[in-house]
């Protein structure tokens, strides 16, 4: 058997960052991933088949769109014509090059990486199993142990879920042929995102949504002009309705039964996408019998220590944030603990400040993009009213943004909810829908995070004509009004 300092179960964006976190501080560290045995590499679902494969391709998507419109700028471009084999190869590319960046990284810091699936049956009993040589297992052992397993498409049991048109995110970005019809069940972060890729791809797309709105995490009005600008560019949406059954039909296609008002639907579909959440894996360690919370691994939110003491859970299988960022965020947390833990260091650098996951920015990828940190409106409203605060929304709209404007990308606005009444002034959240929202959502994290004086901040020169200008006008606009609009109304 050999021992670590510390192991980490996952090579995804929580354990690669775990694993080089704790390397840092010098401590023996190794990372099991079962991944590069099954045609994948180092970066987790994120890498392999989701954030990156899927903004290959939204990338692909607005170059299309932008093509498509390049004839009202004066360019006469040729007819679009697309390659899937070809897209599914350059994503295949873009992967593995970042997947050998990860691997680079861990063995720039000594992690020493062991590729197989990896089943704990207790700190001194880690057993690694590859599948090339299923004989010889490997038994490793470790002081603190970092669970980062991750999670995978969530199904729902109605009938049909297995006929073969039917796929998950784990499938898609294989596809070698654009369906015809492509119908989504479920209306949140993935099914919006796919819809506007097969949309531009020229697929005729469905999204069928339970909820009675899309992308119901996000801000209402941010989620209303969502939805308003998918249905602009002819993505059919179904809100409020239940799935009874995928139906075989007759040749290559199915039929998406839904119940509309008690009504039956049928929607012909030559593919469908389930797009229905994600489902923690858990199995690897169950024999470690962690307290759960419903299936995810209950962790102190702070500290990420599980009801074992020296057993870390992040990422994904927490629940907490389903997002790469605060995957490596847990990872950089829990790897600091466990390295205090095993040093006695009470230095700053590891004080396990509490972490506030309400203001960890999301975004709902596109064109526009959706991008949100802090509060939602009715939130802060709530807030607000509850702590005697004043709350003063600043707005403004991208069709005002020179930049914007001239890239013809004038749809969309940027509102900032600014609290104030116990003498400070605070701003609890901004919300973005818009062009270059995913980057414009960054400085928005800073002033939502940051303890900077609110009136500094506005006073911040932005340069022009950016995108940007309009966070600035939008905080100004908050604050009493903007030189750059109309008086508030
Ligand atoms: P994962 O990335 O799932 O990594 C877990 C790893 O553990 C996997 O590599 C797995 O092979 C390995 N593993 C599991 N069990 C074992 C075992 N027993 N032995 C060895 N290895 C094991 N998030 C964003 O922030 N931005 C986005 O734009 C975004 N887009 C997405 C698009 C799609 C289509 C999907 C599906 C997800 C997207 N996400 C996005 C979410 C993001 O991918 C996840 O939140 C993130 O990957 C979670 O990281 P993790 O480290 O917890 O787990
Ligand atoms: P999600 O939770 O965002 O959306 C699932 C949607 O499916 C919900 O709106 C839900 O109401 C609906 N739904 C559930 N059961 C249904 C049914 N039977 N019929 C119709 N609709 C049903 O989950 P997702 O879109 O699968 O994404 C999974 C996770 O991956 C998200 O939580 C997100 O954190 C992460 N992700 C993030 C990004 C990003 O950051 N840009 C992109 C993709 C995925």
């Amino acid at each position: 058997m050999t021992n670590y300092d510390i192991l980490v179960v996952g090579g995804g964006p929580g354990g690669y960052i775990a694993a080089v976190t704790a390397a840092k501080y010098g401590f023996s560290v190794a990372l099991i991933e079962k991944e590069p045995e099954q045609g994948g590499g180092l970066g987790g679902t994120c890498l392999n088949r989701g954030c990156i494969p899927s903004k290959t391709w939204l990338d692909n998507a607005e170059t299309i769109e932008r093509v498509k419109q390049a004839s009202k700028r004066g360019i006469d471009a040729q007819v679009v014509n697309i390659d899937m084999p070809a897209m599914v190869k350059f994503k295949d590319r873009v992967v593995k090059r970042l997947s050998m960046g990860v691997g680079a990284l861990l063995k720039s810091w000594n992690v020493a990486l062991y590729n197989g699936t990896a089943v704990v049956h207790d700190l001194d009993n880690v057993v690694v199993t590859s599948a090339k040589d299923k004989e010889n297992e490997i038994v490793l052992g470790c002081k603190r142990l970092i669970l980062a397993t991750g999670s995978r498409p969530a199904t729902i049991p109605i009938p049909g879920a297995d006929l073969p048109q039917v796929l998950t995110s784990d499938d898609i970005f294989n596809i070698q042929t654009i369906p015809p019809r492509l119908t989504i069940v479920g209306g949140g972060v993935i099914g919006v995102e796919m819809a506007r890729i097969f949309s531009a791809f020229g697929s005729k797309v469905t999204i069928v949504e339970a909820l009675p709105r899309l992308a119901p995490n996000l801000d209402e009005e941010i989620a209303d002009a969502l939805a308003k600008s998918l249905k602009s560019a002819k993505i059919a949406i179904k809100t409020g309705v239940k799935v009874e059954a995928i139906d075989p039909a007759d040749g290559e296609e199915v039929s998406v039964v839904i119940s509309n008002n008690g009504a039956e639907e049928r929607i012909p579909s030559d593919v469908v996408l389930m797009a229905v959440g994600r489902a923690p894996n858990t199995d690897a360690f169950s024999e470690l019998r962690l307290d759960m919370n419903r299936r995810f691994v209950k962790v102190d939110p702070n500290t990420l220590q599980t009801s074992h003491q020296d057993v870390y859970a992040i990422g994904d299988i927490t629940g907490l944030s389903m997002l790469a960022h605060s995957a490596s965020m847990m990872g950089e947390r829990a790897a600091k603990v466990a390295v205090q833990s095993l040093n006695g260091s009470d230095s700053d650098e590891f004080y396990p400040f509490p972490i506030d996951y309400a203001s960890i920015p999301s975004v709902v990828y596109g064109e526009p993009s959706a991008a949100s940190v802090g509060m939602s409106q009715q939130a802060a409203e709530e807030y607000c009213a509850g702590n005697s605060l004043t709350l003063s929304i600043g707005r403004t709209i991208f069709g005002g943004n020179g930049r914007a404007v001239a890239s013809g990308m004038g749809e969309g606005f940027v509102k900032i909810l600014v609290a104030s009444g116990d003498c400070q002034t605070r701003i609890l959240g901004i919300h973005i829908f818009g062009p270059m929202a995913s980057e414009l959502i960054n400085e928005a994290s800073v002033l939502v995070n940051g303890t900077a004086d609110v009136q500094r901040a506005a006073s911040v020169v932005h340069a022009h004509p950016t995108f940007g200008e309009t966070l600035s006008i939008a905080l100004h606009d908050a604050l009493g009004g903007s030189s750059h609009q109309p008086p508030k109304k």
